[in-house]
C-alpha cells in the first residue's frame, strides 16, 4: 500500500453509507429513490459504466431501470424517451450515457431532459446554477474530485490548482467549483504552450485528458496534490489513467490511482444526486 495514496474505492464506500442511510429515510416516507439510465448502441465501455451505476443503485436499494436503444436510434425516438422518463414518477434522475451517435445531436437530448432529474448535472439550468454557485446536481466527476479532497482534509483555498482538459463534463466544472473552494485556477488545454510551465506552478494539479500516461513526474512539482480522471487502456490492455503513475508517486504528497480513484467517486456522486433529487420530490 503506498502511503501517499488517495484511495477512491474507500472514499466512494463512506459517501455511499451516507447516502443508503438517506435512502432508507426517504423509503420510510414511502419514496424510492429511481434512477433511469439510458444507453445507446453497444459501446463496451459504456456497457460497463452502466452496469456499474445500476448495480450500486440496486445495492443501496433505490429503483433503477436501463433502457437499451438501438445504436441506430433517431433522435426523435430518443427524445420521446427522456420525455417519457420527464413524466414517470417512479423516475427521479435520468442519465442518458455519452457519446451517443452521430446521428444524435448530444445538447438536444440533454436539454431535454427536465432540470429537477438531470442527476449529471449537464443540463444548461444546471451549469448555469453551478456557475453562480447556485444550489444544483453538480456532475458527478468534478463533484466527486471535490469529496476526495475534503475526505483526504486537502484544502483547496488559496492554492494554485491547474487543470488539465476543458471538457463540459469534467475540466471545465473541476475548475469552477475549485475556484468557487477559493483556489487560484489555471485551464490548460491541447494548445496551451509550455504546459509545464504551468503544470509545474501546480499545488493541485488535475489531469482529464484521455491520453495514457501523458503526465510523467517531469510535469509535478514536488509535493502536488495529482488527480487522475482519465480513464484508458495500456498496451497489456490494463486499465490506467492519464498520469504516469509510477513516476508521479515519487514526487506528489498524494496521488489517485486507476482505478480506484476518481472512477468509483463518480458513481458515487451519481446516487448522491438521485437521492437528492427524489429528496426534492419529497418537498413538494
Ligand atoms: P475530452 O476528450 O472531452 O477532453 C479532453 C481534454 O483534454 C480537451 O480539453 C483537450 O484539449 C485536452 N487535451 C487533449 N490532449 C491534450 C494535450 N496533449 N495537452 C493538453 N491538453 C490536452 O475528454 P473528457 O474530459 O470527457 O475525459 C477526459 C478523460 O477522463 C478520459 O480519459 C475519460 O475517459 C476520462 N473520464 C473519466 C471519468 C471517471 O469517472 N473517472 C468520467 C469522465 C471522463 P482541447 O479542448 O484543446 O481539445
Amino acid at each position: 500500500m503506498i502511503d501517499n495514496l488517495i484511495d477512491g474505492k474507500q472514499i466512494a464506500g463512506q459517501v455511499t453509507e451516507e447516502v443508503q442511510k438517506r435512502v432508507e429515510a426517504l423509503k420510510a416516507k414511502g419514496i424510492t429513490p429511481g434512477l433511469a439510465v439510458v444507453l445507446v448502441g453497444n459501446n463496451p465501455a459504456s456497457q460497463t459504466y452502466v452496469n456499474n451505476k445500476t448495480k450500486t443503485c440496486e445495492r443501496l436499494g433505490m429503483y433503477s431501470i436501463l433502457i437499451q436503444l438501438d445504436e441506430g436510434v433517431s433522435e426523435a425516438e430518443l427524445l420521446n424517451q427522456v420525455e417519457l422518463l420527464n413524466n414517470d414518477e417512479k423516475i427521479h434522475g435520468i442519465l442518458v450515457q455519452l457519446p451517443l451517435p452521430k446521428q444524435i445531436d448530444e445538447d438536444r437530448v440533454i436539454a431535454k431532459i427536465s432540470p429537477f432529474k438531470d442527476v449529471d448535472g449537464f443540463h444548461p439550468e444546471s451549469v448555469g446554477k453551478m456557475m453562480i454557485g447556485q444550489q444544483t446536481f453538480l456532475p458527478c466527476t468534478p463533484f466527486g474530485i471535490l469529496k476526495l479532497l475534503e475526505y483526504s482534509n486537502i484544502d483547496v483555498a488559496g492554492k494554485h490548482a491547474v487543470i488539465i482538459g476543458r471538457s463540459n463534463i469534467v475540466g471545465k466544472p473541476m475548475g469552477q467549483l475549485l475556484l468557487q473552494k477559493d483556489a487560484t485556477v489555471t485551464y490548460c488545454h491541447s494548445k496551451t504552450t509550455d504546459l509545464h510551465a504551468f503544470t509545474k506552478q501546480a499545488d493541485i494539479l488535475v489531469v482529464a485528458t484521455g491520453r495514457t500516461k501523458m503526465i510523467d513526474a517531469s510535469y509535478v512539482k514536488e509535493g502536488a496534490v495529482v488527480i487522475d480522471v482519465g480513464i484508458n487502456r495500456d498496451e497489456n490492455n490494463k486499465l490506467c489513467g492519464d498520469v504516469d503513475f509510477d513516476s508521479v508517486k515519487e514526487v506528489a504528497s498524494k496521488i489517485t490511482p486507476v482505478p480506484g480513484g476518481v472512477g468509483p467517486m463518480t458513481i458515487a456522486m451519481l446516487m448522491e444526486n438521485t437521492c437528492l433529487a427524489a429528496e426534492n420530490t419529497s418537498k413538494n
